[in-house]
């Protein structure tokens, strides 16, 4: 194989064998989203029952001090029956008024929060049907990325036998540079040539350079010093 040709190779495997291991040490960090959201749609959840139990205790509170406040208004208007002086017959019907007051704002806000509990009890199917979407979005993730990451494991060990295989091609007068800028370049270390233009730096080289390129030529970019092959 021309070593123009081996390059080619080896620089697609040296990106893909780059974009595999990003993907795979990114994988910690999509886990950790993919959690954040079951963690933020499970105390979602959880909010909308503790509502109701709020509730229900202020139903319960609220119904306690109407039956309270009832019980006194029986016994103001009793104790009103009873006197004469317009005075104090006027101070008892203050507070017979002040204590009507009160039952009707008990009265309001127990039919207030028995509407509000009507509204969470209707909304409890869709609350159960999105936290369990969430469940069962977060074990698809699971079920993938446990899939993406076998296939990228295996995927890795595939592309790195096959850069190893392309690398015994080499010739040994090649084998010295390309080590050399491989280990400072990284997968950087290779460009195509597009109509004489270094794809790494879109600097050109001579139409003489060109043609030694594309009949196999080894050669480095005079700008950017990568490994160059040439592309229709
Ligand atoms: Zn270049």
């Amino acid at each position: 194989m021309l070593v123009t040709s081996v390059l080619r190779e080896c620089h697609r495997l040296r990106v893909h064998l780059r974009n595999l291991k990003a993907e795979i040490d990114a994988g910690p960090r999509v886990l950790a989203e993919h959690q954040e959201e079951l963690d933020a749609a499970r105390a979602a959840h959880a909010a909308h029952y503790d509502a109701i139990t709020k509730l229900k205790l202020k139903q319960r509170d609220d119904e306690g001090t109407l039956k309270q406040t009832d019980d006194r208004l029986k016994k103001l208007r009793d104790q009103l029956e009873a006197l004469v002086a317009p005075k104090e017959r006027a101070a008892k019907e203050l507070e017979i008024t002040h204590a009507e007051e009160k039952k009707a704002a008990l009265e309001d806000a127990i039919l207030a929060t028995i509407t509000e509990l009507e509204e969470k009890h209707a909304a409890v199917p869709d609350v159960e049907v999105k936290w369990k979407g969430a469940q069962d979005e977060f074990a698809q993730f699971q079920t993938e990325a446990a899939e993406r990451l076998e296939r990228m494991t295996a995927d890795t060990a595939e592309s790195r036998a096959a850069l190893d295989a392309a690398e015994l091609q080499l010739t040994p007068e090649v084998k010295g540079p390309y080590a050399a800028i491989v280990k400072a370049k990284g997968p950087e270390a290779f460009a195509g040539a597009k109509a004489r233009v270094c794809q790494g730096c879109r600097t050109s080289m001579t139409e003489m350079q060109f043609t030694t390129l594309r009949e196999g030529t080894f050669r480095t970019c005079a700008t950017c010093g990568r490994m160059q092959y040439p592309v229709e």
